[in-house]
């Protein structure tokens, strides 16, 4: 087969998993690439399309982590093929700051046009999540002339010295890197189902919590930013409580703090919404955008309001690839896809199947103690039965096991018992089915 034609959405096992091509692969890995590095799933792959990776031993393996919610649209989705062949063969780079071209301009319109709110935006598009971050920071900061930055607990922002800071999670992000940067104050998320106060008041509590400390530990009159994840990634696809981010943007608009979400995980259709914040219908100051952003090409984008998107002096902001035309390319055919394809309405419909199904298993294994998240970002948190003990080894062996029968499963979570789902939300009923059935057979082997 050659990578034209079309890679049947189906499951299959040619070999045991990993194959042999794919072991003699993984040794050439370890001894060429940074042992620094980690591997969820040691196969090699040959080729992606939708909602399958074939490895280089012919196994047909069910992707349910969409290259960490990257692909969304699917894999080499068949508008941003198209769009990323014919832009790379019309100018691969100038960048924008010698020479604009127009795919950037129109990904900044589109993003000011589909991000929530009616207020005039601006935008800047980097390269990957954590620079975008770091560039909401710098933007934030110079705005209001402060230096203090509140972020959360069990919070991912990125892997750059700044997002490391604003990482809550020691190991395996942050352990040995620092110095870190200062002037980074982390407050309690309220995390419902870890939560020991009243779960009826716990987004008026968290709220007078965090705004006390906020007030009486940093002063509010210092604070450029606040920075949340509408729904918390890596650590654990935690929603906040209804009420508690509408409460800190009102706490944060009072006090002339830039609220910024970092949607980066969260955004682009992935919860039945184009952006997280809209199911409280929010329209934060500032948003990050990554991830799903572009079909797998890397892009990354800061979209804000006008006033604090120019706030910074010409050539402040920048960067040598941030916004290559080829992402660019790929970002409108992704956009494209997302509306024509309604694409927000199939994230919806795929969480439906998700809770439905996750919730079954569930009533049957005590050791599933939550099924949470928003739209096709859901996640089943494990523990010992009868308690909240974090289960991470019931966790590794399910994982491992869907493995063996070809359904790729991505990990999160603070205590690492978290099975997170990101699937493509092109992947059809039935493939998705097929994929929870053998998650069902691994909760029955333990
Ligand atoms: C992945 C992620 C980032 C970092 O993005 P990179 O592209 O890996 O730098 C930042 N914030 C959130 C919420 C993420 O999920």
């Amino acid at each position: 087969m050659t990578s034209k034609d079309p890679l049947p959405q189906s499951r299959h096992l040619a070999t045991e998993i990993p194959g042999p091509a794919s072991t003699a692969a993984m040794q050439r890995r370890k001894e060429a690439v940074s042992g620094g590095l980690g591997t969820a799933m040691p196969v090699i792959v040959a080729r992606a399309q939708g909602a399958i990776i074939e490895d280089i031993d012919g196994n047909r393996i069910i992707d349910l982590g969409a290259g960490i919610g990257v692909v969304t649209i699917g894999n080499s989705a068949p508008r941003v093929v198209k769009a990323v062949q014919e832009a790379v063969a019309t100018f691969t780079h100038t960048n924008f700051t010698t020479v604009p071209y127009m795919g950037y301009i129109e990904v900044c319109e589109a993003l000011n046009k589909l991000t929530p709110g009616t207020f005039k935006k601006k935008s800047i598009l980097q390269n990957s999540g954590a620079e975008a971050v770091e560039n909401a920071i710098k933007i934030a900061r110079h705005y209001t002339k402060r230096s203090a930055v509140v972020v959360f607990e069990h919070a991912y922002h990125g892997r750059t010295n700044l997002t490391m800071a604003l990482t809550a999670k020691n190991l395996p992000y942050k352990d040995g890197f620092g110095p870190f940067a200062s002037e980074i104050y982390r407050m309690p998320m309220p995390y419902s189902y870890r939560w020991v106060g009243n779960p009826e008041t716990i987004a008026e509590d968290a709220l007078e919590m965090v705004i006390h400390k906020i007030e009486k530990e940093v002063g509010a009159h210092n604070v450029a930013a606040i920075l949340i994840e509408p729904v918390i990634g890596e650590g654990g696809f935690i929603v906040p409580p209804t009420g508690f981010m509408p409460g800190l943007q009102k706490f944060a608009t009072e006090n002339k703090i830039v609220f910024i979400a970092d949607e980066v995980q969260s955004g682009f259709a992935r919860t039945g919404k184009m952006f997280a914040v809209e199911h409280e219908n929010m329209e934060p100051d500032m948003i990050v955008s990554a991830k799903g952003i572009a079909g797998g090409l890397p892009l990354a984008a800061v979209t804000g309001r006008a006033e604090i998107m120019d706030s910074s002096h010409v050539g402040g902001l920048g960067g040598t690839y941030g916004g290559n035309p080829i992402a660019c390319a790929a970002a409108l055919a992704a956009i494209e896809t997302i509306q024509e394809d309604k694409l927000i309405e199939r994230a919806e419909h795929i969480g439906k199947i998700l809770f439905e199904s996750l919730n079954a298993l569930k009533a049957k294994y005590p050791i599933i103690g939550e099924v949470r998240g928003r739209g096709a970002m859901v996640a089943i948190e494990l523990v010992h039965a009868g308690t909240k003990d974090p289960n991470p080894e019931a966790m590794g062996k399910v994982i491992k096991y869907c493995q063996s029968k070809g359904v790729l499963i991505l990990t999160a979570g603070t205590y690492g018992n978290v099975i997170r789902f990101l699937p493509p939300v092109v992947i059809s009923d039935d493939l998705l089915k097929d994929a929870l059935g053998v998650l069902a057979e691994g909760f029955a082997t333990l």
